[in-house]
């Protein structure tokens, strides 16, 4: 495993910018995930760095080496996409053999056979090794893909939604099995998903990308509670951040800076009745939406055509069409260009 230094590095197709400037050390055995929304260049980031695509400006580090001009193949670095990409023709045995059969390489039958053996042990496929590849799920088309990124054990391994075609059973038993792999195999990753609790819950940090900028780059914990921006803010949390205009709730004192307020489903409690209302926003209930973890209350603010959503605890009764007042526990600030204010 390696190091990865991307350096100020900038690509254009035509008139698009796909990456302006981008700057990312990666060390030895960690698990970065790019977020950010459709067309923020992180395929174009991951095809930087596996050499697919040539950056107008900026260079590629690995392990120490400048691989910028290095032809993609002898970048020790292994992909996977999507849409997993199996010879049909082949066994699973002998697509996992596939990479380690390189004259590159030069391993001899034997070494081979430990290599895919520890894999399929790792991906608990051991008892598909002779089946045909077409005679797979998608899951285990998926897994077999996976393992033929994982046999190679390269310097860096870059992974572009490799879950994102799967149903949600079983992308939740591979992000578990995947981070497990990456652990014991001390694993330097670079992983896009749009999927957050991916990102949360396998990332040592996430690296925020908007319109080709790294925006935030940070543990989870920072980009979900310390937010640069309200890009930042409304990439990470389920319910997504409440984003009002300061106009929406005039009852909170706020620095002039302050155009835009960010409201965390959480951090707004819905009070008992009779408050004083100067300092206590009211609001409709519009409906009520009860998920297995939380119940969620969706509300219009007096005076103002702005919905909230509030995250209320277990047996909260509020009820369509009744009227509640809130309390705001906590809120994040932006100014007009979407920059963060500090509270303080
Ligand atoms: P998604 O989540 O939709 O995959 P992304 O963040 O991976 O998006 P990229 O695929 O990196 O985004 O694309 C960044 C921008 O560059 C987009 O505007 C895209 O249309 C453009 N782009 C990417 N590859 C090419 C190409 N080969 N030719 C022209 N434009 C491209």
């Amino acid at each position: 495993m390696a190091d990865l230094h991307i350096a100020a590095i900038s690509k254009s197709f035509g008139a698009t910018q796909a990456v302006q400037g981008l700057d990312i050390n990666i060390a030895s055995g960690e698990f970065v995930v790019l977020l950010g929304p459709s067309g923020a260049g992180k395929t174009t980031t991951l095809r930087l760095v596996a050499g697919l695509e040539a950056p107008d400006t900026g260079r590629v580090w690995i392990g120490g080496r400048d691989m910028t001009d290095v032809a993609p193949a002898l970048r020790d670095v292994t992909f996977v996409f999507q849409q997993y990409s199996l010879y049909p023709h082949l066994s699973v045995y002998d697509n996992l053999a596939f990479p380690l059969r390189s004259p590159l390489r030069n391993l001899s039958e034997a070494d081979i056979r430990a290599k895919v053996g520890e894999v399929a042990r790792m991906l608990r496929m051991e008892d598909k090794l002779q089946n045909p590849s077409t005679k797979l799920s998608g899951g285990q088309m998926q897994r077999v893909a996976i393992g033929r990124a994982l046999v190679r054990s390269p310097a860096v391994y870059l992974m572009d939604e490799p879950l994102s075609s799967l149903d949600a059973r079983l992308r939740s038993d591979l992000r578990i099995e995947l981070k497990r792999i990456q652990q014991d195999m001390g694993a330097t990753m670079l992983y896009v998903t749009h999927d957050q609790v991916e990102a949360l819950t396998m990332a040592t940090r996430i690296g925020v990308l908007d319109s080709g900028r790294l925006v935030q780059l940070g543990s989870p914990q920072e980009v979900y509670e310390d937010p640069n921006s309200v890009a930042v803010a409304s990439r990470r949390g389920s319910p997504r951040i409440n984003v009002l205009p300061r106009s929406a709730l005039p009852q909170l004192p706020l620095p002039p800076a302050v155009t835009t307020l960010g409201v965390r489903a959480e951090h707004v409690q819905i009070l008992a009745q009779r408050i004083d209302t100067a300092s206590h926003p009211r609001a409709r209930v519009l409906r009520i939406e009860r998920l297995s973890d939380q119940t969620l209350v969706h509300l219009r603010l007096d005076g103002s055509d702005h919905d909230l959503v509030v995250a209320a605890p277990p047996g909260q009764a509020a009820e369509p069409g009744t009227n509640v007042h809130l309390k705001i526990v906590q809120s994040l600030w932006f100014d007009s260009g979407g920059q963060r204010v500090r509270n303080g």
